[in-house]
């Protein structure tokens, strides 16, 4: 029987439905931003494995740097020091305006650290307050309280009664915030590029008046960076190119090259609420986990990936607004920032461009059944920037 066929016969036998009927493809393995499937045929992932895979696949310093640390060690506990966890708390600390890391294993689980922490914080000064705002059209995980703060009733409907405590509120108005805020509102979670819904992001006013506001009134403002963090925005960090500083952030997708980590990261005198006991974690920066993180940051820094995601994420986007105004009754819009690109189209056309692209070998993601995400690796050449753009000019002739 043909490989994929079986892995498609299994997976329907065995594997929980969650994923419906996915895109008739199994990777056999990658190089760069290259996948190779299982019929030999080349994919070019242009989504990183949903924001990722930032160095792209089987970069080979970060292979030698996995198979070096399995040689050595996988897993002891969190009741030993370990030397990787702490050279890359370092790293997150010195990088940015965080001065405590927490490692986890996911962006859900560090939303849910993030969580816990807004609402120690209040807690130990006796503070009543424990409400967390967040907004709409977010997407925070899919755990239970991160579903909470997610802004998409589909996600939300079927786990009522939600862990109580979590309300939405409209993006990009402080107007809002304004409004919904009480004095039990012990923090407020955003997105600065609300990703899954599409790549929106927020505007700059908008976070720098939130920001005051927050500190105002003495609230916690966490910023959800594990689809925009590591690179994504052409900063490290999105709120870098906000010019605002958080209170908390959390860290997930590129931050471990797909090795499973997350992150939580907070001021000083916010991280201090945790105290031996109050949070805690079996796998979470585990030797093997942290070693992928600091192989992550070793790449970055040797290829300036950072500064590449910038220059390549101006020059893919410019390429696209041309298309835009060459198919301006197909293309309805062109967002983004450094190499988290959305290209919103006519509902119409949407799932079949999409589609199209597939046919072409070239990956994306289609959020709400509109608008094409893209996500590549950061290190991405102008040469595979073109592959897309003139490919995608194709599609739009041909549609
Ligand atoms: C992907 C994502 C999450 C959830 O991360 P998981 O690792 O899937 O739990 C949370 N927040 C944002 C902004 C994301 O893009």
């Amino acid at each position: 029987m043909h490989m994929l066929e079986d892995i498609i016969k299994k997976d329907k036998a065995y594997y929980m439905n969650t994923f419906g009927d996915r895109l008739p493809v199994a990777f056999k393995y990658g190089r760069g931003m290259k996948l190779y499937a299982d019929n030999d045929e080349v994919y070019y992932d242009f989504l990183g494995g949903i924001a990722v895979n930032a160095i792209g696949h089987c970069h080979p310093d970060f292979v030698a740097a996995m198979k070096d640390q399995l040689d050595k060690l996988v897993h002891t506990s969190s009741l030993y020091y370990i030397e990787n966890q702490a050279n890359l708390a370092k790293k997150l600390a010195e990088n940015t305006c965080a001065d405590k890391i927490f490692f986890c294993n996911s962006g859900a689980e560090a939303n849910e650290g993030a969580f816990k922490l807004a609402k120690i914080y209040f807690y130990k000064k006796g503070i009543d307050k424990y409400e967390i705002l967040s907004l709409d059209h977010s997407f925070h995980g899919r755990t239970l309280a991160t579903v909470a703060a997610t802004g998409q009733r589909h996600y939300q409907a079927p786990y009522e009664p939600l862990t109580p405590g979590f309300r939405q509120i409209q993006p990009n108005s402080i107007e809002a915030v304004k409004e919904a805020v009480t004095d039990k509102t012990a923090a407020i979670m955003i997105e600065l590029v609300q990703g899954e819904s599409g790549v929106h992001p927020m505007d700059i006013e908008y976070a720098k008046e939130l920001r005051d506001f927050c500190t105002e009134k003495g609230i916690l403002l966490i910023i959800d960076e594990v689809q925009t963090g590591m690179g994504r925005l052409g900063k490290l960090f999105a709120h870098e190119l906000y010019g605002i500083e958080p209170d908390i952030f959390t860290c997930a997708k590129a931050l471990g090259g797909g090795v499973p980590i997350g992150a939580v990261c907070a001021k000083a005198d916010v991280a201090a609420a945790f105290e031996p006991g109050d949070h805690g974690t079996t796998f979470g920066g585990n030797p093997l986990a942290t070693a992928a993180g600091l192989a992550v940051f070793d790449i970055f820094e040797k290829e300036g990936l950072v500064e590449n995601s910038e220059k390549m994420g101006k020059l893919f986007k410019e390429k696209l607004i041309s298309l835009k105004e060459k198919y301006n009754d197909k293309i309805t819009d062109v967002r983004g920032m450094g190499l988290l690109i959305g290209i919103e189209l006519k509902p119409e056309i949407a799932g079949e461009v999409f589609k199209k692209l597939f046919e072409n070998k070239m990956l994306t993601s289609l959020c709400k059944g509109l608008t094409i995400r893209i996500a590549p690796a950061l290190n991405i050449t102008e040469d595979e920037i073109d592959l897309f753009v003139d490919t995608f000019d194709k599609i739009m002739q041909e549609i």
